[in-house]
């Protein structure tokens, strides 16, 4: 074994506490990363070099649609949902095979390169698997459906089964997971949750947008308009909102409390009640936040602070580049920070390491630094001296 030791202004280690240590040190065997040792570093040889930043462990990006990178910089800002999604009806498939393989290989390295240690990434088709199965990072692919018909449910599951057939072959974890109650039909949402929670995780694209709680809520609002002028068939109007709406489709396929993982993604509309649902139907659910993906569609931020003293484990993803300038987790913990100046780096790196790892089931070997361990281990530069993210904030992996 060779041990290496690197020293930095601020170590957060995310084991016990969200507080860093200050200057800080840590040893890591060089052949594979695993953590040796860490601790304050009161002695630091002359010599020594002590990193300029916070070295903190590998980040988990909990959504990402790696598969869209080809659609980067196609998209026009600040369309709504229903916009949003005409737009990506439009750009659907607009690149050829080649164009968009290129574009996920060249993604994944620079996640990677930029200190992201395990993803949970949605596929709708195989675009992804062999960059995802050759990178290096630990990826939980989340087979995505859709589909708006109730006779439709059965062809698009034996769809997503055969996808995730090609999935495992490929050495994936993947399992399918329902897209959003605005794109399908109750028994598609409440076929592909059963399938799902069967692999112990769910993500869920949950109160995305006002308009899909107009949807739900009261039958109204331009997703409901674009869907009946299409003519396609529209969820039920339960004069409530669209959580408790899918909390009902999983009741109706598994007895609550749900323990296994479910993953909201967004919850920009998440309400108070909604935590206290979620806290008790679902006790095993997170929530993962794409605060740039928000500001990118519709302008709107959920409520964190009110999250975050739900008691609700929160995550942090990139979302896709349909939705985003890019794929970066420092500028979406640098995002929450300017828009809810009470959060601390420590407890956003909580969300963004630790947070994520447990979620993916992966916290005794990622997320925190912690002896033993193989996290990552990735600087953090351009710190301002009170230890916040600054607007020149970046990351890169050490190891
Ligand atoms: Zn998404």
């Amino acid at each position: 074994m060779s041990v290496k030791r690197i020293y930095s202004k601020f170590l957060y280690t995310l084991e016990g506490g969200i507080s860093p240590l200050s200057p800080g040190f840590v040893d890591y065997d060089q052949e594979d990363g695993r953590i040796v040792d860490f601790g304050y570093a009161d002695d630091i040889p002359e010599d020594a070099e002590v990193l300029d930043g916070a070295v903190v462990p590998g980040f988990v990006n909990t959504h990402c649609h790696v598969e869209l990178s080809y659609m980067k910089g196609l998209f026009r800002r600040g369309t709504g949902m229903a916009g949003f999604i005409d737009q990506i009806n439009e750009l659907r498939d607009v690149a050829p095979l080649e164009e968009r393989l290129c574009d996920i290989s060249r993604e994944m390295d620079q996640m990677w390169r930029n200190g992201v240690s395990a993803m949970a990434d949605i596929s709708n088709c195989d675009d992804s698997f062999a960059a995802k199965a050759a990178s290096p990072m630990y990826t939980r692919t989340f087979l995505e459906v859709f589909g708006t018909e109730p006779e439709d449910c059965d062809a698009v599951m034996s769809g997503v089964r055969r996808l995730q057939e090609k999935a495992l072959e490929c050495g994936l974890d993947a399992a399918p997971t329902p897209h959003a109650c605005y794109t399908m039909s109750p028994e598609l949402v409440q076929a592909s949750s059963a399938a799902g929670l069967e692999s112990g995780y769910l993500s869920f694209h949950s109160e995305e947008t006002p308009e899909e709680e107009e949807m739900i809520g009261k039958g109204s609002g331009r997703l409901w308009d674009n869907r009946k002028a299409a003519g396609m068939s529209v969820p039920p109007v339960t004069g409530g909102s669209s959580l408790e709406y899918f909390v009902d489709r999983l009741a109706a396929v598994k007895e609550l409390p749900i323990k296994e993982h479910v993953l909201l993604v967004h919850e920009v509309c998440m309400t108070k009640e909604g935590t206290e649902l979620v806290k008790k139907a679902l006790p095993g659910a997170f929530v993962a936040l794409c605060p740039r993906s928000n500001i990118y569609i519709h302008d709107a931020l959920p409520d964190v602070d009110m999250l975050r003293s739900s008691g609700i484990p929160l995550t942090i993803g990139t979302d896709s580049l349909s939705s985003n300038d890019s794929l970066d987790m420092v500028a979406e913990m640098y995002c929450l920070q300017e828009n809810f100046p009470g959060l601390s780096l420590g407890e956003l790196l909580g969300w963004a390491c630790l947070n994520g790892a447990r979620f993916l089931g992966k916290e005794a070997v990622l997320g925190s630094i912690g002896i033993g361990k193989k996290p990552g281990l990735v600087l953090v530069g351009h710190i301002s001296a009170e230890g916040r993210l600054t607007s020149s904030s970046a990351s890169y992996r050490i190891v």
